[in-house]
């Protein structure tokens, strides 16, 4: 079974990548930014302490984030992609006691590489579908009308978190915290590095060929 983790910078592609995927094969796609938008959407207790964290590009707590995971991963029986998740070698080390618990592996961890510059380029000029979910970006995929969804006509918005002073700290953090995961799952030969500064399509190729070999053993 395929259960994939896409580990990247915010604004390296991994959440639209991780989306088109995921409907391709039939996995469920677990975005932990989502299930805790969705939580301040919804006003939950989660939701009201998660937004302070998130509005300064600051991290959710470990133990936060391992609860949802548990919780989500026990509803699962099919192929998953995380996207978002791990963040941290201690969300690393719980995903591991947690799978070993469940008696299921990881197949592959992709990780899309992107430079700093790139990434503050791509995330001031993100726009999402309050509606829909849908990503856009103001200068290599614009909607055809200005605030506009293409796809559903929903409001576009900017997320509150990419702003430059936020999208600063948040590199700061991935640098400092996530990025030690990689050694983690390179040592033990599920890392696949994957240029995601590239177009759209040739990533999606690169992580296809990983999935379809993944499928084939
Ligand atoms: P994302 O949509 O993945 O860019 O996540 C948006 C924000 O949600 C992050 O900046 C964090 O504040 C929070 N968040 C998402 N996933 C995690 C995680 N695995 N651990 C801690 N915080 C997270």
């Amino acid at each position: 079974m395929i259960r994939l983790i896409f580990l990247g910078a915010p604004g390296s592609g991994k959440g639209t990548q991780a989306k088109r995927l995921a409907q391709k094969f039939d996995l469920d796609h677990i975005s932990t930014g989502d299930i805790l938008r969705d939580a301040i959407k919804a006003q939950t207790q989660l939701g009201k302490m998660a937004r302070t964290f998130m509005d300064a590009g600051e991290l959710v707590p470990d133990n936060v984030v391992l609860g949802m995971i548990k919780e989500e991963l026990t509803k699962r029986c099919k192929g998953f992609i995380f996207d978002g998740f791990p963040r941290t070698m201690a969300q690393a080390e719980g995903l591991d006691k947690i799978l070993k618990e469940l008696g299921i592996q990881i197949s592959s961890v992709v990780n899309l590489e992107i430079a700093d510059s790139l990434i503050v380029k791509r995330l001031e000029a993100r726009r999402l579908c309050r509606n829909c979910g849908q990503e856009y970006n103001l200068e290599t995929k614009p909607p055809k009308v200005e605030g506009v969804c293409d796809l559903c006509g929903g409001e576009l918005y900017k997320r509150p978190d990419d702003t430059p002073e936020v999208i600063v700290n948040r590199l700061s953090v991935y640098h400092q915290k996530t990025r030690p995961i990689e050694e983690f799952y390179r040592s033990r030969g599920l890392l696949v590095q994957i240029d995601g500064s590239r177009g759209f399509d040739e990533v999606s190729d690169s992580i296809e060929a990983v999935v379809e070999k993944n499928d084939s053993v």
